[in-house]
């Protein structure tokens, strides 16, 4: 069986064609400025050289067909025609609280999508197009939508509802929803996998740690709590989203510096984070090498990053009375030994001991904690296209 995995942004439309096989990728690529000169479709077939087309792609109806005629191509193409592949699996960011799992795509679950674009406007409108593009370019083939967020679906009550007036969770549905729910999913079984322990009995935090980063409580193989809340700006210092700030900060800035809520959410999403605070980069490796050369800033954006991860860390061991294990996923937290040192210093307390050697070495699954520390460290590279496929494949096998 193939399936095609597509994530949609707005401008954007990443790709994995996978033989559920043997779980190969036979091929991905990526999309870019979609709508925007300048637009090109980079293609990396698994066993030849990249191929780059510098075309205009107007619309992500032209992008899906570009994409296909890059799948099928006789010369760098992996298949012969777009009748081997059978279902497409889309990424899709909000489910709301209509989904708590993966699903096949049909009109009920289109209307349940545009009822959450209003919770995710610049991400579900992409996905929408991006499925309705492969309904019209691959009709009859089965779609399924895989949602970040429903891996959190099964929060109580106590972690996602806000101490605001309920009538606004009843009307707007305002409420801790969470992200990144299938990097959660996945590193958090493969970690239960790695130490041989049962998911259902496992406690395990996971800190998916990229440009955007959230950690998670998994209980026993369900996610009770999470630091991403009703948008993807709450919770940690991320690349340049402020995650926690004071509420009133805010209502306080727009009065003193007279800005529009656009303005002011421009402010939070896009200028906050470690490169508000270090001035440096919102990427990491920068403010590392900034920090090492004297730089205070860059040293406070790492010294607040690492301290705000490590107190959640400590809240959800709180919340699920212990912690077996902690993984670190995503392009910080597999890459960065000097940020997990940092985040590991501070959870002595845990009996958390690091091992050096195993903590410096990079690019595949390890354990990193030392033979006697008392929680398990693993670094886990996330796989969230394996997965969108596997709930393709598990879907279609129903
Ligand atoms: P992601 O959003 O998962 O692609 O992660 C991107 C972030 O990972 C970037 O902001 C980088 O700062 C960070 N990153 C990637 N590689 C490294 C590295 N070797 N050292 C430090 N940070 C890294």
């Amino acid at each position: 069986m193939k399936i095609l995995v597509l994530n949609c942004g707005s401008s954007s439309l990443k790709y994995q064609l996978f033989d559920m096989e043997n779980e190969a990728v036979l091929a991905k690529g990526l999309c870019e400025r979609i709508g925007i000169e300048g637009s090109k479709l980079k293609h990396q077939p698994a066993c030849q050289d990249d191929v780059i087309f510098e075309d205009y792609l107007e619309d992500h109806d032209v992008a899906v067909k570009k994409v296909m005629e890059a799948l099928t191509n006789p010369e760098y193409g992996v298949v012969k025609s777009m009748k081997e592949i059978n279902a497409v699996g889309h990424r899709v960011v909000h489910g709301g609280e209509y989904f708590a799992g993966s699903v096949i795509i049909d009109d009920a679950v289109k209307d349940a999508l545009e009822k959450c674009s209003e919770l995710a406007p610049l991400h579900n409108p992409a996905n929408l197009i991006g499925i309705a593009a492969c309904e019209k370019l691959m009709p009859g083939v089965a779609q399924v939508g895989v949602f970040d967020t429903a891996f959190h679906q099964t929060m109580p009550e106590r972690a996602y509802l806000y101490a605001i007036p309920y009538e606004y969770y009843e009307k707007y549905k305002i409420r801790r929803y969470g992200f990144h729910g299938t990097s959660h999913r996945y590193v958090s079984e493969e970690a239960a996998r790695m130490l041989e322990r049962p998911y259902e009995q496992t406690k395990t935090i996971t800190c998916h740690l990229g440009n955007g980063g959230s950690i998670c409580a998994v209980r026993n193989g369900k996610s009770i709590d999470t630091t991403m809340g009703f948008t993807p700006l709450e919770g940690l210092v991320m690349g340049t989203r402020a995650g926690d700030v004071d509420a009133a900060v805010i209502t306080f800035l727009m009065e003193k510096e007279k800005l529009t809520p656009q303005e002011m959410d421009n402010i939070l999403n896009k200028k906050s984070g470690v490169l508000g605070i270090s001035g440096v980069s919102s990427d990491f490796r920068d403010i590392e090498d900034a920090s090492e050369h004297g730089n205070a800033r860059a040293e406070a954006a790492l010294d607040v990053f690492a301290y705000k991860v490590a107190k959640r860390i400590g809240a959800y061991a709180a919340a699920m009375n212990g912690v077996d294990c902690i993984v670190f996923t995503a392009g910080l937290g597999e890459n960065s030994g000097s940020t997990r040192r940092l985040i590991c210093d501070y959870l002595g307390y845990l009996g958390v001991h690091i091992d050096s050697y195993n903590n410096s070495l990079r690019g595949k699954a390890m354990e990193i904690s030392a033979s006697d520390s008392r929680v398990r460290v693993l670094v886990i590279p996330t796989n969230e296209e394996l997965v969108i496929a596997r709930d393709t494949k598990e879907l279609l096998d129903k």
